[in-house]
């Protein structure tokens, strides 16, 4: 990023204020790669709070506790450090120390992660550990996940849903694994997935002051030119 542009930015965010981008979606809509797209254009940290979900089911997993007994799932929750880098270009995530980056995208973590999810503490901790990184990110950060832009960052700068026809997006979720899943298997990584976290946050139709973008037809390019359109009209 050029002095320019990093000026223009604190200027769009306010004096010595963050420039928070929230980004919802469902699963394949695409909202990770064009999150980090638009961090790494604009010199912006980059949250994937999914990925704060997925550490946590794997470390609940990994310590073996029974998840429908939500009590002890929160306990050991709360008590897991989950490092996060914020760097958009290799975003690298650890559980009390052991690198889980490549770990926490295994099969058996995407078919668990919603129900530690769904687990209304967990959500309470996660939420209070994502406004505080969001808190102290500069000069700014795009942050995506299911409930960014209702509950961790209502008041983010520029708030957005990214949505895709199911088609399209089990298509995408197909592509990016390789042929190593078959498609009722990523039919239910992916509409099984949003049917379940959709008890616990709405990510398919915007709130007040969302914009919707959908990107079935769009390349990655292309969302990610709106959106960085759209954060030079909040100038
Ligand atoms: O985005 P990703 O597919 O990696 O998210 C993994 C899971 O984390 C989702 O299926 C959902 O259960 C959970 N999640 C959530 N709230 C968020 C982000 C993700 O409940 N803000």
């Amino acid at each position: 990023m050029d002095r320019q542009q990093s000026t223009e930015l604190t200027e769009t965010a306010g004096q010595n204020q963050t420039l928070v981008i929230a980004i919802d979606g469902p699963s394949g809509s695409g909202k990770s790669s064009t999150s980090r797209g638009v961090a790494e254009r604009l010199g912006l940290q980059y949250l994937d709070t999914g990925a704060m979900y997925r550490a946590a089911t794997w470390a609940v997993q990994q310590a073996g506790v029974d998840r429908t007994d939500s009590a002890a799932v929160a306990e050991l929750v709360r008590r897991t450090d989950l490092g996060i880098t914020l760097d958009p270009s290799g975003p690298a995530f650890s559980v009390d120390g052991t690198d889980v980056t490549t770990a926490i995208r295994a099969p058996e973590v995407s078919a668990a992660v919603s129900a530690v999810a769904t687990n209304l503490e967990v959500r309470a901790e996660l939420i209070a550990r994502q406004r505080q990184i969001i808190a102290d990110a500069r000069p700014g950060i795009v942050a995506e996940g299911r409930d960014i832009t209702t509950v961790v960052a209502p008041d983010a700068d520029l708030r957005l849903l990214l949505v895709a026809d199911p088609e399209a997006r089990v298509g995408r979720r197909e592509a990016e694994l390789a042929g190593k899943a078959d498609r009722a298997a990523v039919t239910d990584q992916v509409l099984r997935r949003d049917r379940d976290d959709s008890t616990v946050a709405v990510f398919t139709e915007a709130a007040e002051g969302v914009t919707v973008i959908d990107s079935t037809h769009l390349t990655l390019e292309q969302v990610i030119d709106t959106i960085c359109g759209m954060v030079k009209e909040l100038a």
